[in-house]
């Protein structure tokens, strides 16, 4: 019997066109003798679309408007055997739409509840890290009530990180809100900005020198294995969004020239954080590696990366003979996996 499997996509956060061209992929490459799939795709306003809308915004890659509450819909896929969400940032990669499958009884590809929450809030993630014993840089955290209330103690907090520093939503992806503060007088805006898109913002020191930026791809449940390494270079002062989506701007090498023994603590580094933060089916964790000095930060956990057939995860397992059909493939049948 065919396994029916429903692929959500879109969703209401900054990362919504990212998700539909991952979607298109995902969509292509599912064996269809061996899974029904149904598309669905989320507005950004959260709505669930009719089949014909979904196809509709399948094709021009972004989606108003809609139909019932994702809420109501979600609770009765019954039908299904498995749900791929392939939603990134807020409303989808966070543990809420988990939460609702979770309710549901309906197996679901990629991190629980607690697990996709976890890893979405970049302050959770150095919580839950540095008690593992992961190597990160120094970081603060600033809610919107600290910021209307205590402005001065924000920017202290600022000043105790030292310059340049980051600035970061808690929650999202995709580089959205997120800026690079170079001198005191950035301050207000770049907060103003993030604070405009979380109640959660995390300040964070830059290493001492310009890092690179090294990636390794997580599979499976209890018994996850590390991709080879990869690595982003890209000629802009940080991997912004619009280095990220466009075409050209970044190259990825797999695998990335590293030394045997920096590769080997980037994969066991990134197999640590993926149990402690209780991640399942993928994850692709993220570091910062200076070359100057060795060092090697864990940047961040990305409980549902970019999945187009040229994003990097997919192409890390690629390096590893997996192909991109074999992978989803995997992924689906680890959601439905006893365990
Ligand atoms: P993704 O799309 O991978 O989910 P994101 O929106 O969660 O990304 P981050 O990965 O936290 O954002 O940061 C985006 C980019 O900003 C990084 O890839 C890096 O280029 C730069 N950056 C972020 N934090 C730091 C830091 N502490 N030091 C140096 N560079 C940083
Ligand atoms: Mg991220
Ligand atoms: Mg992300
Ligand atoms: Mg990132």
């Amino acid at each position: 019997m065919k396994k029916r499997i429903l692929l959500l996509a879109g969703g209401q956060s900054g990362e919504h066109e990212v998700s539909l061209m991952s979607a298109r992929s995902v969509l292509a490459a599912l064996p269809r003798d061996q899974f029904d799939v149904t598309p669905v795709v989320i507005s950004k306003q959260g709505r669930w679309l009719p089949p014909t809308d979904t196809a509709r915004a399948l094709e021009t890659g972004e989606a108003q408007g809609g139909g019932d509450l994702v809420l109501h819909r979600v609770a009765s896929a019954e039908g299904y055997d498995a749900v791929f969400p392939l939603l990134h940032g807020p409303m989808g990669e966070d543990g809420t739409i988990q939460g609702l499958l979770t309710l549901a009884g309906i197996p679901f590809v990629g991190s629980g509840v607690l697990g996709s929450a976890a890893s979405m809030d970049k302050v959770m993630t150095k919580q839950v890290l540095a008690s593992a014993g992961v190597p990160q840089v120094a970081w603060k955290l600033a809610t919107r009530r600290d910021w209307k209330d205590r402005p001065e103690s924000v920017k202290q907090s600022a000043e105790e990180l030292g310059f340049p520093l980051f600035v970061k939503p808690a929650n999202l992806g995709s580089s959205v809100g997120i800026s690079k503060v170079s001198r005191p007088e950035e301050l207000t805006a770049a907060l103003d900005l993030a604070f405009s898109l979380d109640r959660r913002v995390i300040l964070e020191a830059m290493t001492r020198h310009k890092p690179r930026e090294v990636e390794v791809g997580i599979l499976g449940n209890d018994a996850p294995i590390a991709s080879p390494v990869g690595e982003l270079s890209f000629d802009a002062d940080f991997y912004d969004y619009e280095t990220k989506y466009t075409a050209g701007r970044a190259q990825m090498h797999i695998p990335a020239r590293l030394p045997q023994d920096v590769a080997k603590r980037v994969r066991d580094l990134a197999l640590t954080a993926f149990r402690a933060l209780d991640c399942a089916g993928l994850s692709r964790v993220d570091f910062f590696y200076v070359e100057e000095t060795g060092e090697l930060f864990l940047n961040e956990v990305n409980t549902m990366p970019g999945f187009t057939t040229t994003s990097m995860y997919p192409k890390l397992f690629e390096a590893a003979g997996i192909s991109y059909s074999d992978l989803v493939t995997r992924l689906v049948n680890l959601a439905l996996e006893e365990r």
